[in-house]
């Protein structure tokens, strides 16, 4: 399987069995927007909570926090996204189609063969211009610049503004972290690699605020444990690589960068983000909204503005390196099967129940271990089809363990556990399954 045909392999199965479909589909679409369906909604859910779990709930320094989509103008002229949140925009003058000037290279012209921009001798190149990717719209009901917002680009401006409630109205003590998942909007020039860059998407960020002396640890402490964080989660092995940038990739605040990238199947990519970004943030917000975002330390006595390490993770585009890497193809018995291996914390279902026939009471009897389930997993009940195809199709979905009641229930009251990778089946009694499956699914 090339890794282009595996993209496609992966866009067709995720529309086939409702894990992401084209936005606003029956109406010819949305370029960059995309929807979660039925399993995508739960991977990408998994996705989020095991974020919150292992960032938020099972840390004593880290809070959450959800603020507005809709912020204040002032906050992205402080921000400097405003002025600089742009990309290099060149227009076709024959095509009328648009490029993003540090990707004309990668970029196809939609001329026929495919190649790339200004390759053809119709091309006409414009010169390169910022193109700002902030969305704008209008709070209110006139139309009219002082009404004029923007759709937030990321979710971290939202930490940086709430530094102080969060200082006021908790018990927090530096080093602290304020965390949020939310939504943010780019107007990308050319979206693309299915839901890898899309005009909307969700982040996953937290900003930890230490005294300026010890900012150079906790960078280096927050970037190595992102970067086990993905590897837990499955994303081990050569697919998974830190890039630390070079001095002149650095913002001009920025002590130091490092992106977690991925091998997609197309090559690396961007998952997250971890930046030193010093006081910069903090020292904006102070000279543009006039307010005292210092803090006191109590012990030392002495009053600062932290500096700020921030891990910025997209939950989208971590949905598409979890699916990538769990994709596979194998032959079985002369056929092929696809399945999805994601850790079981990740699986959208975690387990099937199937009785193998539908009479002699096994319907009933699997229709009582799927309600006993249903109150601690999402579990699937199905009887169509022979068993065989009701495996395959579990298979695709990634869901770890099939469960099947078979005429041997009745009379010893066990019943098949059949595993997603290794197929292997084992009967266990009805009343461990609970405990097996528990035992099972928190990898
Ligand atoms: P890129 O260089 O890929 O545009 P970036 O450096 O602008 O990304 P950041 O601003 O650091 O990205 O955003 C943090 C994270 O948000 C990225 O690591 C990525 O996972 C995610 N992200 C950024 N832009 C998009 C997008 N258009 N669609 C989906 N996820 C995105």
């Amino acid at each position: 399987m090339s890794e282009t045909n595996k993209l496609e392999k992966l866009v067709s199965l995720c529309k086939r069995r409702g894990f992401v479909y084209p936005g606003s589909e029956i109406y010819g679409g949305l370029t960059g927007t995309w929807d979660y369906g039925p399993l995508g909604v739960e991977l990408l859910r998994n996705i989020k909570n095991a974020w919150w779990h292992d960032n938020v709930t099972t840390r004593d320094d880290v809070v959450g926090l959800d603020s507005a989509i809709l912020m204040n103008r002032t906050v992205w002229q402080a921000s400097g996204h405003e002025g600089a949140f742009t990309d290099p925009l060149v227009d076709c003058k024959t095509c009328q189609s648009r490029f993003r000037a540090d990707q004309i290279a990668e970029s196809a012209c939609p001329r026929k063969p495919s190649k790339a921009p200004g390759q053809f001798s119709e091309c006409q190149l414009t010169e390169a211009r910022k193109f700002n990717l902030m969305f704008k719209t209008f709070v209110g009901p006139v139309e009219e610049s002082a009404a004029m917002v923007y759709l937030r680009p990321e979710t971290a401006q939202g930490m940086f503004v709430n530094f102080k409630n969060v200082c006021d109205s908790t018990r927090v003590k530096l080093p602290f972290g304020i965390a949020q998942i939310g939504k943010a909007f780019r107007n990308e020039i050319t979206p693309k690699q299915f839901i890898f860059r899309s005009r909307e998407f969700e982040l996953m960020e937290i900003e930890y605020f230490c005294k300026p002396q010890t900012s150079q640890e906790y960078y280096r402490e927050w970037r190595d444990r992102r970067f086990a964080w993905y590897q837990k989660l499955g994303l081990a092995g050569e697919n998974l690589r830190l890039r630390e940038h070079e001095k002149e990739e650095l913002a001009h605040y920025s002590v130091g960068t490092s992106d977690i990238e991925y091998k997609f199947p197309w090559g690396w990519g961007e998952l997250e983000g971890i930046a030193h970004r010093g006081d910069y943030d903090l020292q904006q917000h102070i000279k543009f909204s006039g307010k005292d975002l210092s803090y006191f330390d109590d012990e030392t006595k002495e009053r600062f503005v932290p500096h700020v390490i921030e891990p910025a993770a997209g939950a989208t585009r971590a949905t598409l390196a979890f699916l990538c890497e769990a994709y596979a193809e194998e032959q079985v018995e002369g056929e092929m099967r696809t399945v999805l291996r994601f850790k079981p914390r990740l699986a959208p279902v975690k387990a099937a129940i199937f009785p193998l026939v539908k009479k002699d009471g096994m319907p009933e009897r699997a229709a009582a271990i799927c309600q006993d389930l249903q109150k601690h997993w999402p579990v699937f009940y199905d009887e169509k089809g022979a068993v065989g195809r009701r495996y395959r199709r579990q298979d695709e979905a990634g869901t770890p363990f099939c469960i099947t009641i078979d005429g041997q229930t009745a009379e010893d009251q066990t019943v098949t556990v059949r595993e997603r990778d290794s197929m292997l089946q084992q009967r266990i009694g009805v009343d461990h399954v609970k405990g097996f499956l528990l035992e099972r699914l928190s990898d």
